[in-house]
């Protein structure tokens, strides 16, 4: 298929902190950029040539942006995937609704890691009460969780016994969910894919992730894992994108085992938040792969540059100083690169921004970020 080039029109269905770095990578590039999102203030209208504010499934608006745009992405996989086989009539879209069906369902998921012969935690698909009704030994102790629409935690439930998990599904209003025997975590890792055709794919290195409360908190990378099993984790993410014939950037979040053995947790069909270290650590970032990816030019190069960690900023840190965080400590260090979205009320753990450090070794960053993130 032929390059789209600048200054060609690219979509995006979605105008969060994902879509604003998209947009951002995209104007760079010289390209311009229409996102759709219902919300007036959505932090990704910034940098937008256009802004269409509509509901995500809106006739007139998809067909604009299908009859404006060059090409078309999005930035998460709630979006209704027959709304990107809609738009795929008309003009090119990337990720395929096939594969963003795929990632939004927590079920259909897990179907396809174990087609693409790769290891799962232990689970059982329920979707519907007669399916509750087996033997739960094997996923027990738990976790519950919905088919669809969960992300940082949301649409949980840890659960003992097998009278908890029927309750918990019952509680649920006993809509589709996994329920999934809880692992022993040495810690987590995620590789994110970038894959434009068969032959054209690049995949960054590997971050390890430290998780508080459910949402992301920091990402470590290289991540502190043995190099055989860093080159392990890209393998797999690569097989997973081949599996499902994908073109876009597709990150991966894996469970490192205590016996050093990896099993997939989840797919996001679009760049994730434990990706963000590569706008400062990469001579190609993951907003930038995705603008190549979905205009058809070859990746870019991914290779690390320096160590680097990544903190997220949760609305918390605002709320906590009754106002604006401490900035001076960021700008007085100068390995520090500061992302802000751009969102008006800062909300306990909403993401407001995050900070890249990089330092000589990971260990080193990890020492300065949070002693920087302590004087926020
Ligand atoms: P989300 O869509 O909210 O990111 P995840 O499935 O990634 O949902 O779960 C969020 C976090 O919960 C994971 O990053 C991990 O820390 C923990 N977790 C999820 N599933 C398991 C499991 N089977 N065993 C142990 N911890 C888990
Ligand atoms: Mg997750």
């Amino acid at each position: 298929m032929s390059a789209i080039l600048p200054p060609a029109m690219l979509g995006i269905l979605g105008g969060g902190q994902l879509g604003r770095m998209f947009a951002v990578a995209a104007k760079t590039m010289g390209y311009r950029v229409t996102v759709l999102d219902p919300d007036e203030a959505a932090p990704a209208a910034d940098f937008a040539d256009r802004h269409l504010c509509a509901p995500f499934n809106d006739p007139a608006a998809l067909e604009d942006l299908a009859k404006s745009c060059a090409a078309v992405t999005t930035e998460f996989e709630n979006v209704n995937a027959d709304a990107m086989r809609v738009l795929a009539k008309t003009t090119r879209v990337s990720p395929s609704g096939d594969c963003v069906a795929i990632a939004q369902d927590r079920i259909a998921e897990k179907a396809w890691i174990a087609k693409a012969g790769l290891p799962t935690a232990p689970y059982l698909a329920i979707q519907s009460v007669e399916d509750i009704q087996v033997e739960l030994a094997p996923y027990l102790p738990g976790i519950l969780k919905t088919a669809r629409l969960g992300y940082d935690g949301k649409g949980q439930v840890r659960v003992g016994t097998a009278e908890e998990a029927r309750a918990a599904y019952a509680n649920l209003g006993g809509q589709a969910c996994v329920l999934e025997k809880m692992l022993d975590l040495q810690l987590e890792v995620s590789a994110i894919v970038t894959r434009v055709s068969a032959t054209q794919s690049a995949v960054f290195p590997v971050a390890e992730n430290i998780h508080a409360g459910g949402i992301l908190d920091e990402s470590i990378v290289p991540a502190r894992i043995k190099p055989a099993l860093a080159a392990e984790a890209q393998g797999m993410a690569m097989r997973l994108a081949e599996a499902l014939d994908y073109v876009g950037v597709l990150a991966v979040e894996f469970f490192v085992l205590a016996d050093d053995s990896l099993v997939v947790n989840e797919i996001a069909p679009r760049p994730h938040n434990s990706g963000h270290y590569t706008l400062t650590a990469c001579l190609t970032d993951q907003f930038q792969q995705q603008v190549r990816a979905m205009c058809g030019l070859l990746p870019g190069r991914t290779d690390l540059l320096s160590p680097v960690v990544m903190v997220n900023l949760l609305g918390d840190v605002w709320k906590d100083n009754g106002g604006q965080p401490n900035w001076d400590v960021l700008a007085e260090a100068p390995n520090a690169q500061l992302h802000l979205y751009g969102k008006k009320s800062a909300r306990p753990g909403r993401k407001m921004g995050h900070f890249n450090v990089m330092a000589a070794t990971a260990d080193e960053a990890l020492d300065q970020a949070r002693a920087l993130k302590d004087t926020l």
